[in-house]
């Protein structure tokens, strides 16, 4: 398998041509940014770390019945996914309340949700992706009302095998955003990744609001230690899934 043409630079990942027009290769890069990319740096050992911890959450996932763009990861800090033309929809779900959800409804940080809570928000850089209505989805035809039902449903699946999963690891997962596309037999899947860095995680081993979060909110909110945090929900992981 040769990598040939760029295809798309994003924030965190290359993507690029293969051989195959049906499979594509993701390289995971150690950049981050945060508030509509305000603010920017490196988080060192990222790309390996969540393309890792992507890759065996995708597996599991698949092994839960949950169809999804991962192939292989031939190299630690990248991955080979089925090609998709993805939806510009960001699919948040929430358990516990933080981040925009406190900002936006005045929800205290870490009030636990009655049920969990689905969201769109339109993933379109220029407009700052905008919490959307179901209405706003329909009228931009974002999704079809029936792709939109299968995302929902989709999207609670994945929260409970993930929620399960983290809870095995001494995780607590508070939020998470997923994105999805079609491939070339016009089928759904989940795709992009799920990381620390699009996850919200909790450790169930400390109280401090600061000291239990392992995830992106550290480079945010400048909690240091940053490196540490991902590296310690990459062990975790691996030593629940008992491999690399
Ligand atoms: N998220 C993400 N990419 C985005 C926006 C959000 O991965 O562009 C993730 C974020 O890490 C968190 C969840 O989605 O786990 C909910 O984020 P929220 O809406 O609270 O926004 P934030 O507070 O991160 O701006």
């Amino acid at each position: 398998m040769s990598a040939k043409k760029q295809l798309y630079e994003g924030k965190a990942k290359i993507v690029y041509a293969t051989d195959d027009p049906e499979i594509l290769l993701t390289y995971f890069k150690d950049d981050a940014t945060a508030f509509n990319a305000q603010k920017r740096g490196q988080i060192v050992g990222k790309g390996e770390i969540n393309c890792i911890i992507s890759s065996h959450l995708f597996q599991m996932l698949a092994h839960q019945g949950i169809p999804n763009h991962f192939i292989d990861c031939p190299v630690p800090n990248q991955m080979r996914v089925w090609a998709l033309r993805i939806i510009p929809l960001e699919v948040v779900v929430r358990n516990i309340a933080a981040g925009s959800l406190c900002q936006q409804t005045g929800l205290a940080l870490g009030t636990v949700l009655k049920q969990p809570l689905v969201e769109f928000y339109y993933k379109n850089d220029a407009l700052g992706d905008p919490l959307l209505t179901r209405d706003r989805l329909l009228l931009l035809e974002l999704a079809t009302p029936e792709q939109l039902e299968d995302l929902q449903k989709l999207a609670l699946q994945i929260n409970h095998h993930l929620s399960d999963f983290f809870r095995q690891c001494g995780i607590t997962l508070v939020d998470f955003k997923l994105e999805f596309g079609i491939n070339h037999q016009q089928q759904l899947l989940l795709g992009d990744e799920i990381s620390p860095d699009t996850c919200r995680l909790w450790d169930n081993t400390e109280t401090d609001p600061n000291q239990r979060v392992l995830d992106k909110d550290r480079f945010r909110r400048d909690l240091g230690q940053v490196e540490q945090a991902y590296q310690q929900v990459l062990e975790r992981v691996l030593s629940l899934t008992g491999s690399r």
